[in-house]
């Protein structure tokens, strides 16, 4: 019956399908609605996957020696403190299934990530939901919201789909409220996109919090939302339980060799921080001068208010060839989001909007 009671998580639509129902010839269509790389694949990991075609007659290597090296060093952490998943949405059911039973309670925000409350759900635990602050986590209530029987608590900095985020003193001032059995998942899937001087590096607070793991995924700045790498860095024992409960071939091994490609390749990271920091301020300043108000966002994407029905708008888009999210599932009935993409995809969407702004 849990799983019965459970809500799907509903992936952007594919553009061929929507291009089907629309009548809308397919390269017509600007897809905004998963927070995906606009760049496409970085030409390393397109490189990378040519070069090992002829492995995928082979398992993948159930140990990623290639990409737990590689992203070791680069992380400057010890390879036994990697967990590897199919995306990092992977690696926060892993978390969930290995700390939560009936019985348990597991906190998180409102307006948080919505995998956490699938994968509490899933897990039988039940789930404490602390209201927001400025759409944002209220971290001090969080803190107040832990039980006795809490195992775990879920934070994303930024978050999706508001796009907040949280100091470095926030969090360590969080963290050092938090009892030391309960295990702090602090999910960074957007972290290379933030350039801002008070936010914290997870990474770096694990040696002085052993309760932390910290997520993050390839998924995004790096490109590879389709080849589905993620990964939890955390403490050698916690990993070390994780990795055993993991599939040993959760990662396949195409995946492996674009992610330790585009690892190395920090122009093509760099690429992606410099699009994607342009087009926020042109989406954000679109929004502005038509009068919508949105949230600041630290990610790729931005979330606004439409002042009416949000589904309204999101149809409207749809028919002009624009696919962005709707966050109702998240209790924002009235906000749409919108991923950053390349500045004629940014343009593309404004202008839609505008349309559409004049008809609803
Ligand atoms: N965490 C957050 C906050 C996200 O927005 C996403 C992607 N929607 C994920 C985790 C999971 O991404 P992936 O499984 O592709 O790594």
């Amino acid at each position: 019956s849990g799983v019965r009671s459970l809500s799907p998580y509903l992936p952007g639509k594919p553009v061929e399908e929507l291009a089907r129902e629309q009548g809308l010839d397919v390269n017509a269509i600007v897809k905004l609605a998963s927070n995906e790389n606009p760049l496409g694949p970085a030409p390393s990991s397109l490189d990378a996957i040519e070069r090992n075609l002829s492995e995928l007659a082979r398992y993948p290597d159930g140990n990623l020696f290639n990409l737990r090296d590689a992203l070791s060093q680069k992380l400057a952490v010890q390879p036994e403190q990697i967990t590897f998943g199919n995306g990092s949405n992977d690696v926060l059911v892993l978390l969930a299934q290995s700390w939560l039973k009936p019985g348990v309670s597991a906190v998180f925000s409102q307006y948080a990530f919505v995998v956490y409350s699938i994968a509490v759900k899933a897990a039988g635990a039940e789930s404490i939901v602390v209201p927001a602050r400025n759409w944002g986590h209220d971290l001090d209530a969080m803190a107040d919201a832990v039980r006795d029987d809490t195992r775990m608590i879920f934070l994303a900095n930024p978050n999706n789909p508001t796009g907040t985020a949280f100091s470095r003193d926030e969090l360590t001032g969080f963290l050092d409220k938090v009892r030391s059995d309960v295990i702090v998942v602090l999910d960074e899937a957007y972290f290379e996109y933030v350039q801002d001087e008070e936010y914290p590096d997870g990474i770096a607070l694990l040696k002085q919090y052993p309760n932390l793991v910290v997520t993050r995924t390839f998924s995004k700045a790096y490109g590879l939302a389709g080849s589905r790498v993620g990964y939890a860095v955390s403490s050698v024992e916690i990993a070390g339980l994780l990795n055993k409960l993991r599939q040993p071939f959760n990662v396949n091994n195409l995946a492996e060799c674009a992610a330790v490609a585009v690892l190395n390749d920090d122009e093509y990271l760099e690429r992606s921080r410099a699009v994607n920091k342009e087009g926020l301020q042109t989406v954000a300043a679109g929004l502005r001068a038509m009068g919508f108000e949105y949230i600041p966002s630290m990610g790729n994407f931005i979330t606004f208010d439409t002042g009416g029905d949000a589904l309204v708008y999101y149809q409207k888009l749809l028919e002009k060839g624009v696919i962005v999210r709707p966050v109702a599932n998240y209790g924002m009935p009235g906000h749409l989001r919108v991923s950053i993409g390349l500045s004629e995809e940014n343009e593309r969407f404004l202008q839609a909007l505008e349309e559409v702004k004049k008809v609803v």
